[in-house]
């Protein structure tokens, strides 16, 4: 019998439950106990869900308070020594304050998550780094489920990722020289799981996905020799996903995994050299389901694909799973409400893929009402693509592109010396980054539009009132190019995808970014495209305000696509292409308005980037193209902008440099070493505003301290190309600070003029 399972359930809840009780414990309105009581709750329902939906294997240990790489940090004693932590357990204060800092001592670092949206916390090791079994909370956690009656099989990130992912500080030995140590931790979890009664144990190595060289082969053989070599221990299901682990199939045939996990939504390749390579005595779990996106799952075609290869197996073992944990998709379609049916058809949320991964397994092994219900189910893909999907005029536009569309009417020396001309502005200008302080009262004029107790005119009068004081305010203090704040704006993409035509927006679709922050990503499920100008009223009123230019302030194409759930009837550049030709009517509409520096952000350019080198060119031949689409149609004196939040270019910086944006404002006040390297050794050809300050923190830099960072900068930036700015965006900043800083900043930049003349 073919086997049904899940990787990994969403832990923060239909309703974000495990976020609120966690910011009640943190603002101290409520005790550990509650806390504990509350996470007990909703894993039991968790687990009940799972069970109803007829699953055979269902995980535990995928519950995090705050994030599982972190609770392996703490599973392992590794907690940096700025935390006291002397031995036994490491206790929740310890954990969140690892996880936040306090306010006598920084937090531990936070990333993405491989191509996600979910960040972990980044393991530390001191020197001398030794680990031992600090936490019980996988074993706890198992004999929680099966005291409810269920047999879980518990998660653990694998030590090969764990460590592959994690920094030594100081940065003078390779983290996975500790796999010895850590192993024998492993080693010790395994045997107590053992002991009470699990069965099998799913171990996390994604790190199999993504460019691994010989440190992370010789520390995996390492590790699996030794745990799968000890006898005292479950049955090792080691799961992959996020990529294709092809190239370590032969090597991975040498150990004797009793379960090895396939992402085959992102690779279904694989498939076909797994069952060739490994040998029959290793299971396969088919991660057919993806985790990562939001629509149902083609069942028909999927039995179609798997009978065959399946009647032929042998005696193989088999699992049918999801392609990831399911914590990268919101929980339950079923509370939707709002959603137009021909929408919602198309759409599974974790609850129903499991309900997929359950049918297709029955499917599978023969049940015939389950084929019945797969070939219903699967009439949604068969049926005629409605006009609320695909719009012809969208697929003409799509087909006349030109080359020419994507570059600028002259090279940028050329439309250097037109600017230069037609704006006028000084050396080293300074501006700011788009958004000022959301106030608690611009929230609360946006809460009571959206509940009806003020009217629209109401409401934009407020929003109007707000970009009037703050244009007011720039003039006063000095800034050269301003900015009108994005007051109306509650979200960077949001704000777009309201008003583009193929966006859908869900009311309880959460997923968890990091600890407790959840974002509710757009849906696009159609053709892109504008219907009427969404920002020029804004950019000409504030523009209407001042003799000063006011940027105005698009999205771009790659970050709306990125931080969305996106179509997979058609390649990303495609959707990518569409979204940027209706940013280029806004572009061309904000010109004709009279703007003459338009700001296209893009501070997702770089995490939309393959987790595979060998995948980046294909990626950055059309973001980049879809950036220039949207921003290349205007005149020589039109000045466009881009903005990134981050200052790592070693990478990307050709890409970046491709963009042909005017000026690029990017983040460098939190590690202008990095930058200044990378600015050494490559001539940026436009003019470019590394942040002179951080805006993450409401510290208000000195005049001095901003002056000395802009001369390092001058070092490798010739002045004549450099800005000053802050490095992203002050919506989330209070006004004093802004004000301060900013202030500060001004006149960091005229010490600089000064001594330039
Ligand atoms: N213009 C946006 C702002 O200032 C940019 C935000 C971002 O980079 N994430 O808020
Ligand atoms: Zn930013």
């Amino acid at each position: 019998m073919i086997k049904c399972s899940n990787n990994g359930f969403p832990r923060i809840g239909a309703d974000r439950e495990l976020k609120k009780a966690v910011e009640a414990y943190w603002k101290g309105l409520s005790t550990e106990g509650q806390l504990q009581d509350i996470a007990a709750d909703l894993r039991r329902r968790h687990w009940q869900v799972q069970k109803d939906a007829g699953l055979d294997i269902i995980p535990s240990n995928d519950f995090s308070f705050y994030d599982q790489m972190l609770d392996t940090s703490a599973m392992l004693g590794a907690v940096p020594a700025r935390y006291g932590f002397t031995g036994g357990k490491v206790n929740l204060t310890t954990y969140f304050t690892m996880a936040r800092g306090n306010d006598r001592k920084v937090a531990m670092e936070m990333t993405k998550w491989f191509d996600t949206n979910y960040h972990y916390i980044v393991p530390e090791f001191n020197v001398g780094q030794i680990f031992s079994l600090s936490t019980s909370k996988v074993i706890d956690q198992f004999n929680e489920a099966r005291e409810l009656g269920i047999i879980t099989r518990p998660v653990l990130i694998g030590p090969v990722t764990y460590l592959a992912l994690g920094k030594a500080r100081p940065d003078c030995f390779d983290p996975l020289d500790l796999i010895d140590n850590a192993v024998e931790v492993y080693k010790e979890v395994l045997a107590k799981l053992k002991a009470a009664g699990a069965d099998s144990v799913q171990i996390d190595e994604p790190i199999l996905t993504i460019d691994t060289d010989a440190r992370h082969i010789a520390a995996f053989d390492k590790a699996y020799r030794e745990i799968l070599g000890t006898i005292n221990r479950p049955a090792i299901h080691l799961a992959t996903y996020f990529g294709d682990i092809s190239e370590h199939l032969p090597m991975l045939a040498k150990f004797n995994f009793d379960f090895i996990h396939l992402d085959l939504d992102r690779a279904p390749e694989q498939l076909n050299a797994a069952l060739k390579t490994l040998p029959a005595k290793t299971g396969l779990s088919l991660g057919v389901i993806s985790g990562r996106n939001i629509w149902k799952a083609n069942l028909a075609a999927l039995y179609q694909k798997l009978k065959p290869i399946l009647a032929d197996r042998g005696s193989r073992n088999i699992i049918i799973a999801p392609s990831c944990s399911l914590q990268h998709s919101p929980v339950d379609l079923g509370r939707e409400s709002a959603l137009a049916p021909e929408i919602k058809e198309k759409l599974a949320f974790a609850v129903q893929k499991l309900s997929e991964v359950k049918l297709l397994t029955a499917a599978l092994n023969g049940e015939k009402s389950a084929l019945e219900q797969i070939e219903k189910y699967s009439a949604v893909f068969n049926a005629k693509n409605a006009a609320r999907f695909t719009d012809p005029a969208v697929t003409a536009r799509i087909a006349a592109i030109s080359p020419a569309m994507a570059n600028r009417q002259s090279a940028y020396p050329q439309r250097r010396l037109t600017q230069e001309k037609t704006l006028g502005l000084p050396l080293l200008p300074t501006t700011t980054i788009g958004s000022f302080p959301q106030t608690p009262e611009i929230r609360k004029a946006r809460a009571d539009f959206k509940a009806g107790s003020i009217d629209m005119a109401a409401y934009e009068q407020s929003m109007r009132d707000e970009v009037a004081r703050v244009v007011k305010f720039q003039e006063e203090i000095g800034l050269d190019v301003l900015v009108h704040g994005e007051p109306e704006r509650n979200d960077m993409v949001e704000y777009f995808g309201q008003q583009l035509n193929g966006f859908a927006f869900t009311q309880f679709g959460w997923v968890q970014s990091y600890g407790s922050r959840c974002v509710k990503p757009p849906l696009i499920y159609g053709d892109v495209s504008r219907s009427a100008p969404m920002t020029v009223h804004w950019a000409k009123y504030a523009q209407s305000l001042s003799k000063k230019y006011v940027k105005g302030m698009l999205t771009g194409p790659v970050t709306i696509l990125k931080w969305s759930f996106v179509r997979e009837d058609q390649p990303l550049s495609v959707t990518a292409n569409q979204i940027a030709l209706a940013i280029r009517d806004e572009v061309a509409d904000l010109e004709d308005a009279g703007i003459n520096i338009i700001q296209i952000d893009e501070p997702a350019f770089r995490e939309g980037m393959p987790l595979k080198t060998s995948q980046w060119k294909e990626y950055f031949d059309w973001a980049v193209n879809a950036f220039k689409l949207a921003t290349c149609s205007v005149s020589d004196s039109t000045q466009i902008h881009t903005h990134m939040c981050y200052s790592d270019f070693n990478a990307i910086i050709d890409a970046i440099a491709a963009l042909d944006a005017d000026v690029i404002s990017i983040e460098a006040s939190r590690s202008d070493i990095k930058l200044l390297d990378v600015f050494n050794d490559f001539d940026y050809p436009n003019e470019i505003g590394p942040g002179v300050y951080d805006i993450h923190s409401p510290r208000i830099p000195e005049v001095e301290e901003m002056v000395e960072l802009l001369e390092k900068m001058l070092k490798v930036i010739p002045a004549k190309q450099l800005w000053v700015n802050p490095d992203c965006g002050l919506k989330t900043r209070a006004w004093p600070e802004t004000k301060a800083a900013l202030i500060n900043m001004v006149k960091a930049a005229e010490t600089i003029r000064k001594r330039a003349k």
